[in-house]
């Protein structure tokens, strides 16, 4: 008989009907009651064995965490807590699991605990939930996209350029590592590496994805990217997967706009695919919320928050508006910042933009026309010639969680502005190139996929919501 799966039968509680259900164990009391859980969502589906129809050997080997395939009839539930369970008639381990040596025990495991133990935390219902979701967030996105005519653009994960400035890049080589061949001035010769040259992983689709746009009109890329970040925050990983779109013919306030779609409609596809994890998460966080002091608890539950991004228009804050309010704000006052705002030109610190977007403007904050020499050469310069047409958005919690710009498509003031900061520009051939041939004004920007999982299901760290977390020191599994 057909496996169904959980999901589908919860669903359409096909009451009376024999069926096949396989799972992992969860838990199973007093040698009658399994909880029985396939991922394929949050709940479990109890199997109800009958004392004395099953061997003893059998029943020992029923364990939390073993693989299990079972055979009976679904029928209403008399307990509570489900509507429909299954009177089990055949019952198979598949995989045994030793409850002595399995490390989830059915009990609350810290994060750190389970990010240790990566290779089994999906089978929780905290990771089940969260993993369930970043799928849901992905299908959302190619189906944003799509419904929009932009094109799925693969760009390369190994690249030659160096230039996007936008992190710290690993570098990509088979040369050896103990011997490897110099030049005359004793230099590691690249020219016998693989590539011919100095090869990376990408920082960025940026650069390759706006050649897709000037001629394709609009594109997307959504792929894993690497920055050697030595920060340990609970916002970075040295692997994380990007989204990058671009569109030709448009400029920052296009860009904003689709930025600011973008987000509502994957919240609002989320709050309508993935209901049963939200509110699973949203009770979560109100648990977790209870152990912190009052003044660092979040004003909205999970779901409130998730509602309250969909219901509001983002506010729109020029870097000069901002710098403003921050010179004027009691904690710049009160030198309560660790890094104090004085003059216009200073880089905005995560502080900086949680207090604007926390305690300032209580909503999600798109600041844009940034002074040109904190931002990269590629953005586009303002007429007033020291801003250019960048924009970040930031989310409560999270801070920075899209950053994007209207690129430079004049040629002269892109060479000019690669000549200020040291950029090659014969290297860069191609990128000048369609700025030669057929420019045309563009934009697009970058959404780190991971900021906004962790947005989504409010998960304080982002390592736990990714799989297999790459990070400084850590590479296990
Ligand atoms: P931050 O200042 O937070 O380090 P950034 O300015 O380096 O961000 P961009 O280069 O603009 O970020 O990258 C675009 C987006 O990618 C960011 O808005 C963020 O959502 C995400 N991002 C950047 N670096 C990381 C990282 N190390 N881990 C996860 N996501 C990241
Ligand atoms: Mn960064």
């Amino acid at each position: 008989m057909k496996r169904i799966r959980i999901k589908e039968l919860l669903k359409s509680e096909p009451i009376g009907e024999k069926v096949t259900v396989k799972g992992w164990v969860r838990t199973f009391r007093n040698n009658q009651f399994v909880a029985l859980n396939d991922g394929s969502t949050l709940d479990n589906i109890q199997l109800v064995l009958q004392l004395g129809d099953f061997e003893e050997e059998l029943i020992k080997k029923v364990t939390t965490g073993a693989a299990v395939s079972a055979v009976g009839t679904v029928v209403k539930s008399m307990g509570k807590g489900q509507s429909v369970e299954i009177t089990v008639e055949q019952i198979e381990v598949i995989g045994e699991s030793d409850p002595e040596k399995y490390p989830l025990q059915p009990k609350k495991h810290s994060m750190e605990f389970l990010r240790e133990n990566a290779h089994l935390r999906f089978r929780t219902n905290t990771f089940g939930a969260v993993f369930r979701i970043r799928h849901a967030a992905a299908m959302g996105i190619h189906r944003f996209f799509d419904e929009r005519g932009f094109l799925y653009l693969h760009t390369p994960i190994l690249t030659a350029s160096d230039a996007e400035g936008a992190g710290e890049m690993f570098r990509v080589t088979t040369l050896s590592a103990q011997y490897p061949p110099l030049t005359e001035e004793n230099e590691v010769d690249f020219s016998k590496d693989f590539f011919g040259k100095e090869a990376h992983l990408t920082v960025s689709g940026q650069l390759e994805a706006e050649l897709g746009a000037l001629a394709l009109s609009d594109v997307y890329t959504f792929g894993p990217t690497f920055r050697a970040e030595h920060s340990h925050t609970t916002r970075h990983l040295a692997e994380f997967w990007m989204i990058e779109p671009e569109m030709a013919f448009a400029d920052l306030n296009d860009n904003m706009d689709l930025a600011e779609e973008m987000l509502k409609y994957l919240i609002a596809y989320l709050l309508e695919h993935c209901s049963k994890d939200l509110e699973f998460l949203d009770q979560r966080l109100h648990q977790e919320e209870k152990n912190k002091p009052m003044d660092q608890r979040s004003p909205m539950g999970l779901i409130e928050k998730l509602q309250f991004c969909l219901q509001n228009d983002f506010e729109r804050v020029t870097y000069t508006e901002a710098i403003n309010i921050l010179r004027n704000s009691k904690p710049n006052k009160k030198k309560k910042f660790q890094f104090v705002i004085e003059d216009w030109g200073a880089d905005l610190q995560s502080e900086h933009e949680r207090y604007l977007v926390e305690k300032h403007f209580k909503k999600p904050v798109i600041l844009y026309n940034y002074p040109k020499d904190i931002k990269a050469f590629y953005m586009r310069v303002n007429e007033d010639e020291k801003t250019v047409a960048a924009m970040d958005i930031l989310f409560p919690g999270i801070g920075e969680i899209i950053g994007g710009s209207q690129r430079e498509e004049r040629l002269a003031v892109l060479q000019s502005r690669m000549e200020e900061m040291d950029i090659p520009q014969d290297e860069m051939f191609w990128y000048l190139d369609i700025r030669k041939f057929g420019s045309c004004p563009h934009a697009g920007f970058g959404l780190g996929f991971e900021r906004f999982v962790q947005f989504v299901t409010a998960m304080g760290n982002i390592r736990d919501v990714i799989p297999f977390p790459r990070t400084p020191g850590t590479i296990t599994f």
